[in-house]
């Protein structure tokens, strides 16, 4: 990376942090924030987050997740933050907005909307967001219409089928904006001949 370019990340991370411990701290958390850190260090019940989390006793997370969603909602996202209202109760888990562990789930979501879990050889992007995530419910099924997770929760988590779920892989799907942050944008596209699940599901 070039150092001016270097430096204005380095900046922008700055803000983003910033604006993450303002938004927390409205929320009521007051927890450290991992900027430096990647998503596979926040394991639950890891030494270093029950050290970091103290008061809440093991059960707060923050980590580093996809989001998948098309070009223009990524604008919206961008400018604004994310917005609960631009989902729908008809979703999974409600009215929330949605994360991945995996970038190869949310990137069924990327690109144009009418290609959604398609074969699609547009350039797409997804959002590296911290979120936290704090006390999950897990949901082993369905639950559409929720909008928030049960009582003494912040997030919800879908289980996968091999814990108990329904789930390919982990989702997270969080009710209240200030708990989620877009940090970084990714954009990319699949290859021509790219053999992902999307790409081979259909190859239209
Ligand atoms: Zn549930
Ligand atoms: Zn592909």
């Amino acid at each position: 990376m070039e150092p001016k370019a270097a430096s204005a990340a380095v900046k922008r991370l700055a803000e983003i942090r910033e604006r993450t411990a303002r938004w927390w701290h409205e929320a009521g958390l007051e927890v450290p924030l991992f900027g430096h850190r990647g998503a596979g260090d926040f394991h639950e019940n890891s030494e270093e987050t029950m050290k970091a989390v103290g008061k809440r006793q093991g059960s707060a997370i923050t980590m580093w997740v996809w989001h998948g969603t098309s070009d223009d909602s990524l604008k919206e996202i961008e400018g604004e933050g994310f917005d609960v209202s631009m989902s729908h109760e008809r979703n999974f888990f409600g009215q929330g907005i949605y994360f991945a562990v995996n970038s190869s789930k949310a990137d069924l979501y990327a690109g144009p909307e009418e290609r959604r879990h398609r074969k699609c050889s547009a350039r797409m992007s997804q959002l590296l967001c911290l979120v936290f995530l704090g006390q999950r419910e897990k949901c082993e099924e369905p639950e559409k219409g929720k909008s928030g997770p049960e009582e003494g929760n912040d997030s919800v988590e879908g289980l996968t089928l091999v814990e108990g779920g329904v789930l390919d892989h982990t989702e997270f799907v969080l009710y209240d904006r200030r708990l989620a942050i877009p940090v970084l944008r990714v954009s990319y596209k699949h290859a021509d001949r790219c053999v992902c699940a999307r790409c081979s599901f259909d190859s239209k």
